[in-house]
């Protein structure tokens, strides 16, 4: 397997990647710069707007433009991060807290969860329906992180990362009810952050501290480890017009110069062929 960086973006926490399949772009944040940035992998040209705080995921709107969950609340812009228009105040105090990973589901609906430097397990996750309507769906999470869905929407997988594995809950592609909370798998190298499944239902799972990513079966069972020369992978994304590269994100966050020296690819996008590919990302269909 040949993993490439397909852009040395330095970035401190690059997070978020989501194929934008109207602009064939790879979208994705690196967080505590505010910046949205857009890859063009035609070109490899990269850009990126400022949104002023924190911006913790972006999502495409179908409609047009994005959705942006940031330090303060849920935002719509347009693709070049103007005409920002607050949804919804999320209440992500005391100091630290923000919105953390989220994602458009392939109904239309957006999600995303908060986290908090402290105090832990105060932290939630929520649904943004098509009408616009948002609905606080988990309390007590300490991290929220990545998700997913099967292909055959009946299940969604989520992490708390506090929690050191991939949950998976019933879910209703009807309502997006979510019942049934249940330990999918556990994570014994570094800690879960992002992931996305792909085209045969399998999971691919980022591992913060872990060097890597793995992907497993629907019902856990461990396939792949890929490891990757930077030690806090954060997200990964299929992307590409065959939806046949997997994109994946890195941090130097957190890291001292001394460690960072050994790593200097740490922060950069990487992407590899898998033998699978991926699914069509969701849209938000407010
Ligand atoms: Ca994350």
């Amino acid at each position: 397997m040949i993993i490439d960086v397909v852009l040395a973006a330095g970035a401190r926490l690059a997070e978020g990647p989501v194929w934008d399949r109207k602009n064939n772009c790879l979208r994705w944040v690196d967080i505590p710069a505010g910046l949205v940035h857009r890859f063009d992998p035609a070109t490899g040209a990269d850009s990126s707007f400022d949104v002023g705080e924190p911006v913790g995921t972006v999502a495409v709107r179908a409609s047009g433009g994005l959705v942006l969950a940031t330090k303060t609340g849920i935002y719509t812009c347009a693709d070049d991060g103007s005409d920002r228009v607050l949804l919804h105040e999320v209440d992500t105090d005391p100091p630290g807290g923000r919105f953390n990973d989220g994602k458009a589901d392939p109904w239309g609906r957006f999600w995303a969860g908060t986290m908090l430097d402290d105090p832990h397990e105060a932290a939630g996750f929520y649904r943004l329906d098509a009408d616009g309507s948002l609905h606080q769906v988990l309390t007590g999470v300490s991290c929220s992180n990545g998700l997913g869905w099967s292909p055959d929407g009946a299940t969604m997988y989520y992490v708390d990362t506090q929690l050191g594995g991939v949950d998976a809950f019933d879910h209703d592609p009807e309502t997006g009810a979510i019942t049934g909370r249940r330990r999918l798998l556990d994570i014994e190298r570094g800690w879960p952050d992002g992931l996305t499944v792909d085209a045969a239902g399998c999971l691919w799972v980022a591992l913060w501290d872990g060097w890597g990513l793995r992907r497993y079966t629907q019902e856990g069972r461990l396939l792949e480890t890929v490891e990757l020369p930077a030690q806090r992978v954060t997200s990964c994304a299929f992307g590409g017009p065959e939806l046949s590269t997997l994109y994946v994100t890195t941090a130097r966050a957190g890291l001292k110069e001394e460690v960072l020296a050994f790593q200097p690819e740490a922060g950069s996008l990487f992407a590899f062929e898998p033998e699978v590919g991926g699914l069509p990302a969701g849209e938000w269909a407010g």
